[in-house]
């Protein structure tokens, strides 16, 4: 098949997110009853299509419909690790800007999500309410993924503790967005592309200077974004989109 053909499949074929094992090519995969319900009744597919299914360890399957809403696997391969390993720390924003923050942040290829309420949070997880946020913002990561053709589906971490988080997260470079900074973001970034960034983002009312200090202690090192003050929801798209580009594949494909 000629390339330019070829490249037309490929961007036209839809994909989905299945939570199952993509093993061998003839392998027979009973679909999600709401997977097939939309295949079939929404999208009208008939037995005979093929549509891409990708899960949590990054396989990517085409696979053939049949007339009873299974598929049968063509062929199966694992989604390339992401060059350059994103995480984004964000401090707990109010209402809906999470959501925004998580479906374009996919989009960027950010890889890990840890969301945590900071001293300034405005925007508070009430545990009562986290298993169906969680459910939500893992459905919106699914979404997303899925839109975009990010097959190393994002992880969400809901962290109520700046310092675990600051502990646990081991990505060779770490920075926090602080606007009081006088650290400009071009003097700290390396010339070789590091494996792993992680980035700390505060919330409405910014990171104090206890935080700032918490996460220095930790190796994280505090930059300016320049003279504007960005919304909370921005800043973390604005790092990471210069973070792909820099080090990951926004630039070179
Ligand atoms: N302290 C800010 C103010 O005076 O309005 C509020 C915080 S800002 C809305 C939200 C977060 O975005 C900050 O905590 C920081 O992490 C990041 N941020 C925004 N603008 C920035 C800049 N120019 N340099 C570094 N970080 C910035």
């Amino acid at each position: 098949m000629s390339g330019f053909a070829w490249y037309i499949i490929v961007v036209t074929m839809r994909s989905f997110y299945i939570s199952h094992p993509l093993t061998s090519p003839g392998e027979v995969v009973v679909l999600p009853e709401d997977l097939r319900r939309h295949l079939q009744s929404v999208l009208r597919l008939v037995a005979g299509d093929v549509i891409e299914l990708f899960n949590d360890d990054a396989i990517v399957a085409r696979a053939k419909l049949t007339a009873d809403g299974s598929v049968s696997i063509l062929e199966t391969e694992e989604a390339p690790a992401p060059r350059c390993d994103l995480t984004l720390i964000q401090g707990m924003p109010k209402g809906e800007k999470l959501e925004l923050v998580l479906q374009k942040g996919t989009e960027l290829g950010v890889n890990h999500f840890y969301l945590t309420a900071m001293t300034r949070s405005v925007g508070q997880l009430k545990e009562d309410r986290k298993h169906k946020k969680v459910q939500r913002w893992t459905k919106i990561l699914q979404e997303a993924a899925r839109q975009c053709h990010q097959y190393h589906l994002p992880t969400l971490q809901v962290d109520q503790n700046i310092e675990q988080i600051a502990c646990r997260v081991g990505s060779e470079l770490k920075l926090v967005l602080w606007e009081e900074s006088q650290t400009s973001l071009l003097s700290v970034l390396p010339a070789s592309a590091p494996q792993s960034v992680a980035v700390v983002v505060g919330p409405e009312g910014g990171i104090s200077k206890e935080e700032v200090s918490i996460l220095e202690k930790s190796g994280y090192i505090a930059v300016s974004l320049g003279p504007r003050i960005l919304r909370t929801e921005t800043a973390g798209l604005a790092i990471m989109s210069v973070l792909q580009y820099l080090y990951g594949d926004l630039a070179t494909g």
